[in-house]
């Protein structure tokens, strides 16, 4: 069952289905966020005499480029480039590049597009954009890497600025990618612009707990979402999808926090560990060998490994998808909830399909959007810009307060929010109105923009 928009809003959404045909990603997010802000209309009403929705649906800029690059086989490869800036009303257009085969327009514009709000959830002076390749780092050399980065830089450099787009990490670009990106504008530019990139090495910019930041955020919003319930993290059973930065970090965290995690996985496969997973071999495997997961049921006695497995039929207590978009899907819900489940935050982008959403809402279960759950990534790359601002570099302690604070008053604002507008314990209705009203509000009052 799809929910309803009103009049404005379905005749809103019917133009984005008109102007951006195929984009079946982006025509999700888009439908997500408009089921919610009805409310926000009705109250407002000069949202939509400005054209509000319109506006905010249609990108700012859309970059689309060619990037040639050199295989170590000398065999001319070309891939392609985009960059989308969404909406610059808060702040220079902020958000990650991500290098995926399975990247093409509407997977950016619907990762854009869902930043917008998640940066205005924040509360720190940043607008919303993202970009990336089609390029597969998988299997590629670093000489292969670093060739392409360059080549991606050569055309980005242009567009980039502190107070106009500073890109971040996303799937497939970490600290090495970001380094060889940082290096070829450095080169390029003749200028060494700290604030044109986040997610830099600690040598060189970056900020201490960037690295760990989405999942250390997504952990501590969940921990919120539970103790709002009268519970908490400790002693929970959790399984983490993924095995990438988010993943790894969500681990450590919720480990830290007294919570067992016994699952993770990649696009192959999943691990089980019933005695909790040993995340020093994930680290090992993941960020230093760069290999694939079922190498730790090789390694550690008593793991098991299901390949092509699926991670949402674990029992589990609390979920946490930290993969891809749309990587939970409403029978997987179910599955979970019918297990036990009874809180879920997503450290990744989507990962939850509308069936499934819907499941967990209808169950009553604690469920935390992307939007809010993973906003401590985007927000920990905006303390990094306060550092390079300042030219300052503040402890790990400090940091990592800094961002437990910012999710805890996402987490707030999201529950008041929610409750203020007859939906109380949603999540979805508390994410998307606070962060659209920011929005909306700065839109109206600069004028045509
Ligand atoms: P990484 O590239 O570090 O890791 C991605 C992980 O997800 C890998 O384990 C990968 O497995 C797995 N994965 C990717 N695609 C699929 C797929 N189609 N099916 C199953 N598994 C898949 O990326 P991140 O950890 O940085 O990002 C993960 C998610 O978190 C994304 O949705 C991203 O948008 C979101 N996010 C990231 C932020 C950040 O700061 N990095 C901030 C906010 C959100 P494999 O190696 O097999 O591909």
């Amino acid at each position: 069952m799809v929910a309803s928009l009103n009049e404005k809003l379905e005749s809103a959404y019917q133009e984005v289905l008109r102007r951006n045909p195929g984009e079946i990603e982006f025509h999700q997010a888009v439908r997500e966020v408009l089921e919610t802000l009805g409310p926000v209309l009705a109250k407002y009403p000069e949202f939509a005499e400005h054209k509000i929705i319109q506006r905010i649906c249609e990108p700012e800029r859309q970059i689309i480029f060619r990037v040639p690059w050199q295989d170590d086989q000398g065999q001319v490869q070309i891939n392609r480039g985009f960059r989308v800036e969404f909406n610059s009303a808060l702040g220079p257009y902020k958000g990650g590049l991500r290098f995926h085969p399975s990247v093409y327009l509407g997977i950016i514009k619907f990762l854009g597009f869902e930043q917008v709000f998640k940066n205005a959830l924040t509360g720190m002076p940043i607008g919303g954009g993202k970009g990336g390749s089609d390029f597969d780092p998988k299997g590629k050399s670093n000489s292969e890497i670093m060739r392409f980065c360059q080549s991606f830089m050569t055309e980005l450099y242009r567009h980039l600025g502190e107070y106009t787009d500073v890109p971040a990490g996303d799937i497939g670009v970490g600290g090495r990618e970001i380094g060889y990106l940082f290096g070829q504008y450095k080169r390029i530019t003749n200028r060494y612009e700290s604030g044109i990139l986040t997610g830099k090495g600690l040598d060189w910019g970056g900020s201490r707990v960037r690295t760990e930041a989405t999942g250390y955020g997504t952990i501590f919003f969940v921990n919120e979402m539970l103790k709002a319930r009268g519970d908490g993290l400790e002693g929970k059973t959790c399984v983490v999808s993924g095995s990438g930065n988010v993943a790894i970090y969500a681990i450590e965290k919720a480990t830290e926090l007294g919570a067992k995690v016994i699952a993770c996985s990649d696009s192959n496969g999943v691990i089980i560990d019933q005695n909790g997973l040993d995340l020093d071999l994930i680290k090992q495997i993941k960020e230093i060998e760069r290999r694939r997961i079922s190498v730790y049921a090789q390694e550690k006695k008593g793991a098991t490994y299901l390949e092509s497995g699926n991670i949402w039929t674990i029992p589990c207590q609390v979920a946490l998808p930290c993969a891809t978009q749309n990587e939970l899907h409403g029978k997987d819900a179910e599955t979970l909830v019918k297990n036990g489940c009874i809180a879920v935050a997503e450290g990744a982008n989507m990962p939850t399909t509308p069936e499934g959403i819907r499941v967990f809402q209808e169950s009553g279960i604690a469920y935390g959007p992307g939007k809010a759950a993973n906003a401590g990534g985007v927000a920990t790359s905006a303390l990094e810009m306060q550092q390079n601002a300042s030219r300052d570099s503040w402890s790990f302690e400090y940091t990592e307060q800094r961002l437990q604070d910012i999710m805890i008053n996402i987490h707030r604002n999201c529950h008041e929010t929610a409750a203020e507008f007859g939906a109380p314990g949603n999540y979805v209705v508390g994410a998307n109105i606070t962060g659209f009203f920011k929005v909306a509000r700065s839109m109206v009052a600069m004028g045509l923009i």
